[in-house]
């Protein structure tokens, strides 16, 4: 199975697809975690987008696109969860061509609806593990008690202002790929406010109902 979450920011994309990657043995494929590594290991490519991740602002396509394709080659046309990605129209037109040419196209699209208020909320308490990847909110989902609370790290485009010029981006460029997505491939909307069970549950139930995707 080869799906994409899309939605704004603090959707819950990344923890949904985590679950994802989880339960179906699909691999995990985060845009976002691929530049946050390539900062933390201060490649060439770290260094190009540091300022972007921290202001907000959305890397190029061509970049973007670059490393994805690099990623799916390593994949092997395996299964997998795109979390992030595409975010653009031009993503989205070279994602469904790119796939389309390698005859595994893109199964399905899973859109999180979460509204702007629940996003600053999440965000503003969102914690990350940088050991694990594993995502946390200091009041929906804490961390366990026996982890080190001073090595988790609050990602600066977590903080408040960032927030804000994130959801504006999303708004502005990233809302009208829903548009070129219903069109072109199996869309779907799933309400992405709830605990992490239910959207979940969500998420596998209109996979599951999808005719094609049998065996989810
Ligand atoms: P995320 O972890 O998905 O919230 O992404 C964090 C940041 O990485 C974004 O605010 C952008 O700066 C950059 N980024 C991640 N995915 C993309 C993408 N598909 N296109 C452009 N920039 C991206």
């Amino acid at each position: 199975m080869r799906i994409a979450l899309f939605g704004p920011p603090g959707a819950g994309k990344g923890t949904q697809a985590k679950r994802l990657a989880q339960a179906h043995g699909l691999t995990h494929l985060s845009t976002g975690d691929l530049f946050r590594t390539a900062i933390r290991e201060r490649t060439p490519l770290g260094t190009r987008v540091s300022e972007l991740l921290e202001a907000g602002e959305l890397v190029s396509d061509d970049v973007t696109n670059g490393i994805v394709a690099d990623r799916l080659e390593t994949l092997a046309h395996g299964d997998f969860v795109l979390d992030g990605y595409p975010r653009t129209v031009p993503q989205a037109e070279w994602i469904l061509a790119h796939l389309a040419d390698a005859g595994a196209p893109l199964d399905a699209v899973v859109s999180l609806r979460v509204p702007d208020e629940a996003v600053v909320q999440r965000l503003s308490r969102r914690r990350t593990d940088p050991e694990t990847g594993a995502i946390y909110h200091l009041d929906f989902n804490p961390p366990p008690a026996d982890l080190d609370a001073d090595a988790l790290v609050h990602r600066p485009d977590d903080e408040p202002d960032a927030i804000r010029h994130r959801l504006e981006v999303y708004h502005q460029e990233t809302a009208p790929v829903e548009a070129f997505l219903r069109e072109h491939v199996r869309y779907f909307e799933v309400d992405g406010t709830g605990t992490l069970d239910e959207v979940q549950g969500r998420i596998s139930g209109v996979l599951a109902k999808d005719r094609g995707l049998a065996g989810i």
